[in-house]
């Protein structure tokens, strides 16, 4: 690990020459894989950005809010079931007990290309060098949002969760405090996968917010993965149900594992609304779902496990007392 200054933050105040740290789950890793050589960090523990509100309007999470806080909420569990099982379901318990949910949107790939320095080629750490990931060992990689620069798998659960029920993310900049679309926080990578999300330099999340809504609670996150007890998804799906009876009133779909950056589904969600939900039509859902799906070799077998996750999770979700 290279040398570097640290500092306690003492207001969420924008720094554009530090790293924040949080827990330390991803910065302490990556740097001292190589991969992140930060000069100055920041340690933003110390900020009143914790907590965890639920009221008329949604759920408030404070950045700082650890994934094991979350998770463990009853009024969380029961009311936004998909944002806790999304983190029940990442990670170890213990990473669970130091990760912040901030941090935890902005987790890096596990390309392993990334992450090991030894290999030039990657696009995503070294801009122009190319990508050795296509051609190479890709198992692990996207088959949406990919480009020729970049094939790597967005590897976080709990933004699913956000890209699911519409969440808002509030960033303190250097303008000041804003609000924007979860949706809108990540990019995918095109030409220039070293950028990942609409933040500046500088900019520090504070929070996020969960608007309330008729299909939260008959929502669920389902993750396949090698080992059950700790391992990132192969294919994972978020849902969130209204239903009439057994038809589709409203749905939201979005999937992990597959894409480059938090995916929402919209296309498999216009194939459900108004429609019967039954394996039939789970399943044409999940087929439009990945209609754009590109593999690159060894992950061939992602668009049909991703169809298949989809499909148990809605109907699964189907099951669900609401
Ligand atoms: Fe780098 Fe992306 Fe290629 Fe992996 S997939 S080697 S992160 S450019």
């Amino acid at each position: 690990m290279r040398p570097f200054s640290y500092m306690r933050a003492d207001a969420p105040k924008a720094d554009a020459a530090a790293s924040f740290l949080a827990g330390g789950t991803t910065l302490l890793d990556l740097m001292k894989l190589d991969v992140l050589r930060p000069e100055r960090v920041a340690d933003i523990n110390g900020l009143a950005l914790s907590g965890v509100r639920l009221d008329a309007h949604g759920l408030h999470l404070g950045a700082l809010a650890r994934m094991s806080e979350v998770a463990d909420h009853a009024e969380v569990k029961r009311h936004y079931p998909v944002v806790a099982q999304s983190l029940m379901l990442a990670a170890s318990p213990q990473i669970r007990n130091m990760a912040s949910l901030g941090g935890n949107v902005l987790q890096r790939t596990r390309c392993p290309y990334f992450r090991d320095t030894s290999y030039t080629a990657c696009n995503k750490r070294n801009p122009g060098s190319g990508c050795s990931a296509i051609g190479g060992v890709n198992r692990l990689q996207a088959v949406l949002g990919t480009s020729e620069a970049c094939i790597a798998a967005y590897p976080g659960d709990f933004a699913q969760a956000l890209v699911v029920l519409d969440a808002e993310v509030e960033v303190q900049g250097a303008q000041g405090r804003r609000r924007m679309r979860f949706a809108e926080l990540h990019v995918a990578p095109g030409q220039a996968p070293q950028r990942e999300t609409t933040l500046q330099p500088g900019d520090l999340i504070t929070g996020f917010s969960v608007p309330a809504g008729a299909w939260t609670a008959r929502s669920l996150y389902l993750k396949v993965r090698d080992r059950e007890s700790y391992a990132f998804a192969l294919a994972s799906a978020a849902v969130a149900l209204q239903l009439e009876g057994e038809t589709v009133r409203e749905v939201r779909i979005a999937l992990g594992g597959v894409a480059t950056v938090p995916w929402r589904a919209h296309d498999a969600e216009a194939e459900l609304r108004g429609k019967r939900l039954d394996e039939a039509s789970a399943t044409r859902a999940a087929a439009a779902a990945f209609a754009s799906a590109q593999t690159h070799g060894e992950n061939a077998f992602k668009p049909e496990l991703g169809r298949r996750t989809l499909v148990r999770a809605l109907l699964q979700a189907k099951q669900m007392e609401a």
